[in-house]
């Protein structure tokens, strides 16, 4: 047990001053935490890598954090299978399941998040044909508000399964995680310019065409950033030391930063600046090992929201967001950022049941980001898109609900697994409880 600290995100912008912080080490000190914790009377959340833009971390009662439980527990290199304590990192992961020749499938676009922290927003990276990082779970070891450890998987108990792979905290600690990796695999990723009229135009049969692709769209300018990552034979060529910090540090962050910096002191310079930053992109060609091209660095920080929409209103709904990021009174120096995954079928999944395009907006630290975001929200409105949960939106639960099928059974489930709503933090009562 902690003497009490602020607790921060990695934007800056949510902070708590938990009573108590613990760090356990096994399941079992994860148990005594949460009695601790009932005996006084106090709510319980735990935290990972910080890395969500929403509160749902946050508590003024007791914050578990398991960075020293982050250990690699069995791998079976054969079945693809590996069990992980929930605090190890997706890097920490990828770099021990490399050393027993396998990956995960698919990454997002940073590995610092920790798998339970990772999976419980329902964080995805892109791929037409492949489902967010929590579908690739087997089996959870969860401790619950009374203290027991219960292994969920779908032989076990189904619908505790669906709702504990995007669980935004609300049903307990996860102790460790079982995950199916795939063989380890070699990406090319290719990053260049088009014109983004014929790249909306050509965009579903563009997500088809391969493993991975994404796009970046420039407000004001008429050039996207198309990021392809395909899988190849070989092995990987990684970039020499001082190559990639050019590519990953000094131009993805430092010389973008000073431009959303530049555009902060001065926004009537942004359309200029994105049109700059547009053009200077150019084309880069990575092959390396898969979650070294899938993750970089991000040294720039932000606040983010992102929606989950069916896939088919892609093209529609880009072109109903940039009209909102290239309005006169709004200045927007960040790129609109466009993602395809499969759905899948855990309950609370912002892809859950459906092909999903996802689109993310962002706002450099210290700007206005609010009247953005509503703005998109309510662009998006007609289009039926859920939020990502570990990234800004203003929903609540009375909205949320008729979005999602399977809202009822995700309630019972967590009727029955925190009868008391002891993992209940603002953030699960405003979007979950209502
Ligand atoms: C720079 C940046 C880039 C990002 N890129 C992507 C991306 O490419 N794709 C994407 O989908 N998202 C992305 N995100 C969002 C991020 O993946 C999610 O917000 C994710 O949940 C953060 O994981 P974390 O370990 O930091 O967890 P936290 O943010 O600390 O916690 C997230 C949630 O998980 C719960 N939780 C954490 N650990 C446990 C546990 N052991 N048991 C039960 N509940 C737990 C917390 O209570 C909270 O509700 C990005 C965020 C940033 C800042």
């Amino acid at each position: 047990m902690a003497r009490a600290a602020e607790w921060r995100n990695w934007a800056g912008d949510q902070a708590c001053s938990p009573a108590v912080v613990e760090r356990p080490g096994s399941a079992a000190e994860v148990a005594a935490a949460i009695g601790r914790a009932r005996d006084a009377g106090r709510g319980v959340r735990a935290a990972g890598a910080g890395h969500s833009f929403t509160d749902t971390a946050l508590t003024g009662g007791t914050l578990i954090s398991l960075d020293r439980m982050r250990r690699v527990l069995e791998v079976d290199r054969a079945s693809g299978l590996a069990r992980v304590e929930a605090g190890i990192t997706l890097h920490e992961c990828s770099e021990a399941l490399w050393s027993h020749g396998l990956a995960f499938e698919n990454l997002g676009d940073i590995d610092v998040q920790t798998i339970a922290g990772a999976t419980a927003t329902g964080t995805h990276g892109t791929g037409a044909r492949l489902r967010n990082l929590s579908a690739g779970l087997r089996e959870i070891e969860l401790v619950t508000a009374a203290g027991d450890t219960v292994a969920l998987s779908e032989a076990s108990d189904p619908d505790a399964w669906r709702a504990a792979r995007v669980s935004v905290g609300a049903l307990g600690v996860v102790t460790a995680v079982t995950l199916q990796a795939v063989p380890a695999f070699t990406l090319e990723g290719t990053d260049t310019t088009e014109p983004l009229g014929e790249v909306l135009d050509s965009v579903d049969e563009r997500a088809d065409a391969t493993e991975h692709f994404e796009l970046y769209v420039f407000p004001h300018s008429r050039l996207a950033l198309t990021r392809t990552n395909r899988r190849v034979d070989g092995p990987p060529r990684p970039r020499r030391a001082p190559r990639a910090w050019v590519d990953d540090v000094l131009l993805r962050n430092h010389v973008f930063g000073l431009a959303v910096a530049a555009g902060r002191r001065a926004p009537r310079l942004i359309p200029r600046i994105n049109r700059a930053l547009a053009h200077a992109s150019g084309t880069t060609v990575r092959v390396d090992r898969s979650y070294r091209v899938f993750a970089s660095p991000r040294l720039v920080r932000f606040t983010e929201m992102e929606y989950a929409l069916p896939r088919e209103h892609a093209a529609a709904a880009v072109r109903a967001v940039l009209a909102v990021a290239e309005r006169a009174d709004l200045a927007v120096p960040f790129p609109i950022e466009v993602r395809f995954v499969a759905g899948d079928d855990a309950l609370l999944s912002p892809a859950g049941g459906r092909d999903t395009c996802y689109i993310a907006v962002h706002m450099y630290r210290g700007m206005e980001w609010e009247r953005y975001f509503r703005s998109v929200e309510r662009a998006l409105d007609g289009f039926g898109g859920r939020p990502h949960w570990g990234k800004r939106h203003f929903r609540t639960a009375a909205t949320l609900a008729p979005r999602y099928p399977g809202w009822e059974r995700f309630r019972a489930v967590r009727e029955r697994l925190d009868p008391d709503g002891v993992f209940a933090n603002d953030y699960v009562r405003r979007t979950l409880v209502g």
